[in-house]
């Protein structure tokens, strides 16, 4: 089946990214995707947009040339009690939150403590909807924990397709298998984002896709195959 969305996109705004909202409006419609979500970094990360810039995204239309426009932020984890760079009454305003460790905003821990930091965010932010490459070999988790606690604080895991490149976090996609396979075991949803950083790679989620198959999850936990279904859990986790 046809993944129709994706929501891990970084635009000029976050600062190693070289895309404007408009490029990936363009690119999403080119490639008949039924909405795309802005997710640039949160301002812990170096060069990123200060917190104004994440908290005006309403000036932005709902949707753009047919397609939808989800307004969100990859917030940073800066520690380990699961706390993140963004405030409560901005993570309010926003469609969508997307919670990820960055090694440039936190030094990781061994792995029970980066292990107790995402069970803690998890805990700790109702407003983060979706944690972000928790693959990633250099911030070591374990991933049956985690996935477990997934389960219990309802989140969507991230299978992030540019890990599976040798751009970001190579060494991942072992880890990635196996937390797709803990996913379907547990009943956790999960969702495969691009993690763009210029438009062309807009919805090109080919692996992250493939592993979310060969795992098994059921249609019904993949959150990329209907925008509606997306949307409707996103408002419902808010309670909307
Ligand atoms: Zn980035
Ligand atoms: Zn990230």
């Amino acid at each position: 089946m046809k993944y129709v969305l994706d929501v891990h996109v970084h635009t000029i705004s976050s600062g190693h990214a070289y895309s404007t909202v408009m490029d990936y409006v363009r690119e999403a419609k080119l490639k008949g995707l039924e909405l795309m979500g802005l997710s640039d970094h949160g301002p812990a990360m170096p060069g990123a947009a200060n917190i104004f810039h994440i908290g005006n995204q309403r000036v932005i239309p709902s949707v753009i040339e047919g397609v939808h426009v989800l307004k969100g932020v990859e917030a940073n984890v800066i520690d380990f009690d699961g706390g993140i760079d963004i405030h409560e009454r901005y993570l309010k305003e926003l469609d969508f939150v997307i919670a990820s460790i960055h090694d440039v905003c936190i030094q990781p821990g061994n792995e029970e403590e980066n292990t107790r930091m995402m069970i803690q965010t998890m805990k700790n932010q109702p407003l983060v909807d979706i944690i972000g490459h928790s693959g990633n070999p250099k911030v070591p988790i374990n991933l049956k924990e985690f996935v477990m606690a997934a389960a219990e604080y309802d989140k969507i895991i991230e299978i992030n397709n540019s890990s599976f490149t040798n751009i970001s976090r190579s060494g991942s996609t072992e880890r990635c298998q196996e937390i797709a396979c803990y996913a379907k075991d547990f009943g956790v949803k999960v969702i495969a984002g691009s993690d763009s950083h210029f438009h062309t790679a807009l919805g090109v989620l080919d692996t992250a896709q493939q592993v979310i198959e060969k795992a098994g999850i059921e249609d019904q936990y993949v959150m990329n195959l209907s925008a509606e279904k997306f949307i409707a859990d996103l408002r419902n986790r808010r309670g909307l």
